[in-house]
């Protein structure tokens, strides 16, 4: 069948007041943004409350949803057959021709709901429902109407011109990328951090990102990992500005100066610290990280109290609750999982001890790191220098 536009439906929800403007502004920019990658010449608008894609060319369904998959605070994409406004039983037998063709053989319930914006057209719309219902019964012996409870709701809508659809293809949900909020995800090159970066983007936060980086210990292709992933989260949070920090020097420091078994912990309390630090200077408003409660030593709720402790900003764990595997099942369906799990060594796993402490004392951990001072916050201040900014997506 050939469309000629996509209803666009987002969920009611948080966009209720005065900022539903800023809501449907949002959508309406993204969606033209990936719509515009597509064959198509599509025009997006809203129009009566409603978002509307209309195309200037014959496009492929398929693609088109795929690309609105990706845009935040869709909730459902009706492909919309658009034609003339013509007399009543020429609108009956188009709008059942339309039903036959996009439910062929139905043998479910139906019901037909018409609305007319022109109130000059000769029937209401109760008698739309029940001209196009009974045209469809006769055409599609064994469907049945139901008008609670129906498995497919035909629309018919008169306007300027009259659209018909009934199929609902779900959106990722959310809400649009697009404010002026934004956060730092701290992103490995693992499967969590990529996941979590996507979550709190589906809330409509803006992100940036930093990967710390450690050659010649970790590999260029380490790197390149973690630039893929962050195109990736990029495709549905919008341009992702990554910062590589070289973070070899810190690591050494800590590797020859600090007990082994304190190694996981400290090296991830600097990573928050340079993270924060960056956030301040790049205006995000709290960081983001992967951690999931008990999924490693440096997880257990006695060492993220240990790492939350270097922060004053608020870190966002939106993972801190999910079973490993339905993060996985997350992350194969945003389609991160094939590049994180690419064999490539990230620094956590090279400088690791052997039994790392999984119940950290805050007096011990810093009396350990007092004997880093002062040297390694030159290293901070160099490593935060030599940030360099690989603007992804
Ligand atoms: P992930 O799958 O996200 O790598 P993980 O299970 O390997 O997580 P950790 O290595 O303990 O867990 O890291 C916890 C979190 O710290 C990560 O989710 C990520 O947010 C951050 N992190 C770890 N290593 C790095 C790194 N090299 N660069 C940036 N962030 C990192
Ligand atoms: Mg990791």
């Amino acid at each position: 069948m050939e469309y000629q536009s996509l209803l666009i439906k987002y969920a009611e929800i948080g966009v209720k007041g005065k900022n539903r403007y800023l809501f449907e502004d949002r959508l309406v920019k993204r969606a033209a943004e990936v719509l515009r990658k597509i064959p198509g010449r599509f025009t997006v608008y809203k129009s009566n409350g409603r978002i509307y894609a209309d195309a200037a060319e014959p496009f492929d369904l398929d693609q088109a949803a795929e690309a609105l998959q990706h845009v935040f605070g869709i909730a459902g994409i009706c492909p919309v057959v658009q034609q003339p406004v013509v007399p009543p039983e020429e609108l009956r037998a188009a709008a059942a021709a339309y039903f036959e063709q996009a439910h062929p053989v139905y043998n479910g319930t139906f019901k037909v709901v018409a609305t007319r914006a022109n109130k000059a057209y000769p029937w209401d719309s109760n008698e739309i429902n029940r001209a196009v219902g009974e045209e469809i019964l006769s055409r599609l012996p064994d469907s049945r109407v139901d008008v609670h409870d129906p498995q497919v709701v035909l629309r018919v809508e008169v306007r300027e011109k009259v659209n018909l659809y009934s199929r609902t293809i779900p959106g990722p949900g959310g809400m649009p990328i697009g404010g002026t909020d934004k956060a730092m995800l701290l992103l490995s090159g693992g499967i969590d951090s990529p996941v979590a970066g996507y979550m709190v983007a589906k809330r409509g936060v803006n992100l940036e990102a930093v990967y710390f980086h450690a050659p010649p210990y970790t590999s260029e292709r380490a790197k390149q990992k973690v630039v893929d992933l962050a195109t990736q989260v990029a495709a549905y949070a919008g341009r992702i500005r990554l910062h590589v920090i070289n973070f070899t020097d810190i690591q050494l420091a800590i590797y020859t100066k600090c007990p082994h078994d304190e190694l996981t912990i400290i090296m991830r309390r600097y990573m928050m610290r340079i993270a924060q630090t960056l956030a301040e200077q790049n205006g995000a408003l709290a960081l983001v990280t992967g951690e999931s409660i008990g999924q490693v030593a440096s997880q257990t709720v006695k060492s993220m109290v240990s790492t939350n402790e270097v922060c004053t900003m608020p870190v966002f764990r939106p993972l801190i609750a999910f079973d490993k595997q339905d993060i996985i099942t997350l992350s194969q369906k945003i389609g991160t999982f094939e590049t994180s799990i690419l064999p490539y060594e990230d620094c956590c796993t090279i400088f690791v001890a052997k039994h790392p402490v999984t119940k950290p004392n805050a007096g011990i951990i810093r009396r350990s790191e007092e004997k880093l001072l002062p040297e390694i916050n030159e290293l901070v201040e160099k490593a935060l220098a030599e940030d360099e900014v690989i603007v992804c997506g």
